[in-house]
């Protein structure tokens, strides 16, 4: 949005929040009350739209839960996972570990199966804890692992989970919206996103799209009060208001977010703009010698970890700071096995942003004398 002085937001290449269109952001510009019909109907749109995205209808319903998308996770392993059952946690990067941190915090008894950062978690090794552990009754996976960027097997993991009668939870919430996930086709009690990802919203709602069937039968197990799911469907349903303050504005630009992602064609328009925004930043930024931590087949077109480079004029602070001076701000990296940083390919950009990114790039590192992008690995070959 470029303001009355002719300043130009910055782009930001981040996992969020992201750039949002000017029409979602000219739609908070009104006040309601949580009690207006009005407000209500575009609550009940939302909702009924969010579980058309996962070709949902009659058996899902969308749980809005109120903060970042953590409190949406958080009230769903609550919610999901009684006192007495037990969760298997597939981690492999920090919103996995996230959700080991919220069964500690919730007092649910859990387990995890670990992996490195760079590899995507394998659902023969989820059969065999499975088998090994009787008393699991859960599992939870992330779809993209946003502390890499890497694409989880979702549909084999969610058969595996089946197939052995446990329950999936699933933290979809930087591929919500942008990589498809059919509830026809696998099979998952909950899963969880948020406003400010792939929906192209601002920050401030959660929410829980549950199997109406395993929802009702979650009453009481909740280790919070203001993270009840259950609660939260009951009231919101017979009432159509919130038990808390809801966060009005957001929820409206959320449902202006959720036409525009109509308009675009829904999951495989949406996916598609960020698919071609990836290649395009990936081809380019090879170009300029700097390497990607995955391969392109398990790379999902949402956030790219590059290592970094061997240069010693490349210093990550310096870079940073000159490419926001440009108006683009990029994300360090949250890997243990690599020394990293990353850029996301999502949010309201296009081909014209991210090829004016990887010139400012260019131009960054010729100021920064750095001549090419690659990182250690490469030097040592
Ligand atoms: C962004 C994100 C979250 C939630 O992060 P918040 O900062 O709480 O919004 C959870 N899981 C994944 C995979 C994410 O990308």
């Amino acid at each position: 949005m470029v303001d009355a002085r002719g300043t130009q937001d910055p782009w930001l290449l981040t996992p969020g929040p992201l750039t949002t269109s000017m029409t979602v952001k000219q739609s908070m510009l009104h006040d309601w009350g949580s009690r207006d019909a009005g407000f209500i109907a575009v609550n009940t749109r939302m909702r009924e739209r969010l579980v058309a995205v996962i070709a949902g209808e009659g058996q899902f319903t969308t749980v809005p839960m109120q903060g970042s998308g953590s409190f949406a996770v958080e009230a769903m392993i609550g919610t999901f996972v009684g006192p007495k059952d037990k969760l298997l946690i597939l981690v492999n990067g920090a919103y996995g570990k996230r959700m080991a941190k919220i069964c500690t915090v919730a007092k649910r008894q859990h387990a995890t199966l670990e992996w490195a950062e760079d590899m995507p978690v394998d659902p023969a090794l989820v059969k065999l804890a499975l088998a090994r552990d009787p008393a699991i009754t859960h599992v939870a996976v992330v779809h993209c692992e946003t502390t890499s960027g890497i694409l989880n097997p979702l549909a084999e993991v969610a058969e595996v989970v089946a197939a052995s009668g446990r329950r999936l939870l699933v933290d979809a919430m930087s591929a919500f919206g942008a990589i498809g996930l059919d509830s026809g086709k696998v099979v998952f009690d909950a899963v969880a996103a948020s406003s400010n990802k792939c929906i192209e919203g601002v920050p401030g709602l959660g929410f829980v799209l549950c199997r109406i069937d395993a929802l009702q039968k979650t009453e009481g197990n909740a280790h919070a009060l203001v993270l009840d799911l259950f609660d939260q469907w009951q009231v919101i349903e017979k009432t159509g208001q919130y038990r808390f303050t809801p966060p009005i504005h957001c929820i409206v630009a959320f449902d202006q977010a959720m036409s525009e992602h109509a308009a675009e064609g829904g999951v495989p328009g949406r996916g598609g703009r960020y698919r071609n925004n990836c290649r395009i930043l990936i081809e380019g930024m090879r170009a300029l010698g700097f390497e990607t931590l995955l391969p392109d087949h398990l790379q999902a077109p949402i956030i790219v970890t590059f290592h970094m480079p061997v240069d010693p004029n490349f210093k990550f602070q310096d870079f940073y700071d000159r490419l926001r001076a440009r108006n683009f701000v990029i994300y360090p990296g949250k890997l243990t096995v690599a020394d990293s940083f990353r850029i996301g390919c999502i949010g309201r950009l296009g081909q014209t942003e991210m090829k004016a990114f990887l010139s400012a790039v260019a131009d960054v590192m010729k100021e920064m004398n750095v001549t090419s992008g690659a990182s250690a690995r490469k030097a040592a070959e």
